[in-house]
């Protein structure tokens, strides 16, 4: 299958290893980043290591950032007392474009997944209950409406109701089985609007 000489087959397999990206987008793409001036080229591969070397974990809430702690968790003005758990920083981002919702979150990075093997240890569970002070007054599941998010609510909510404190799912305004990522920002805010509480 080696019809383009190793540089080239090399850089189809990285970019066809990225998810979303099957191999003839993998073509498509290599293609275009060879015929792109050299500057281009080196602009992108310097963005990609910077973003890998300066990105890390919010100390708090887990959100991708480059400080020790996120810009929404250093602002004194968003409520810290309602903490919504979402599975992904794109979750969040979704939310955030909503302008509706002004507590703090906590990204998981994952959903619980006995299919896939991803266990509680796996995603930031222990971080989530480490927050888990009297201030805190509401916990918001806004993990996906598909089977593994489900699961990590009703995971979630056994071990955090115990705490005393008020848990609550998103409604289904959300569709079943969909992904928070791609709901549009009314359907969000209906779905953070009549959420229940477990
Ligand atoms: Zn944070």
């Amino acid at each position: 299958m080696n019809y383009y000489g190793n540089p080239i087959t090399r850089l189809i397999e990285e970019l066809a290893a990225l998810p979303g990206i099957g191999g003839k987008s993998a073509q498509r793409l290599a293609f275009h980043i060879i015929n792109l001036p050299r500057d281009e080229v080196a602009a992108l591969s310097e963005a990609i290591l910077e973003a890998k070397d300066k990105v890390r974990y919010c100390d708090v809430c887990c959100n991708l950032t480059e400080e020790d702690i996120c810009p929404i968790c250093a602002n004194t003005k968003r409520d810290h007392s309602v903490i919504m758990v979402v599975e992904d920083p794109r979750d969040m981002a979704a939310y955030e474009r909503t302008k509706e919702f002004h507590g703090v979150y906590h990204v998981l990075h994952g959903a619980i997944s006995p299919m896939t093997g991803v266990t509680p240890q796996d995603i930031r569970i222990k971080e989530l209950l480490r927050r888990m002070d009297d201030t805190v007054q509401e916990v918001i599941l806004a993990t996906n409406p598909n089977v593994e998010g489900e699961a990590t609510a009703m995971y979630l909510s056994k071990l955090l109701k115990p705490l005393g404190v008020k848990v609550t799912r998103i409604a289904n305004g959300v569709p079943v089985g969909g992904d928070l990522e791609y709901v549009d920002e009314i359907t969000l805010f209906r779905a953070l609007e009549g959420r229940r509480e477990l």
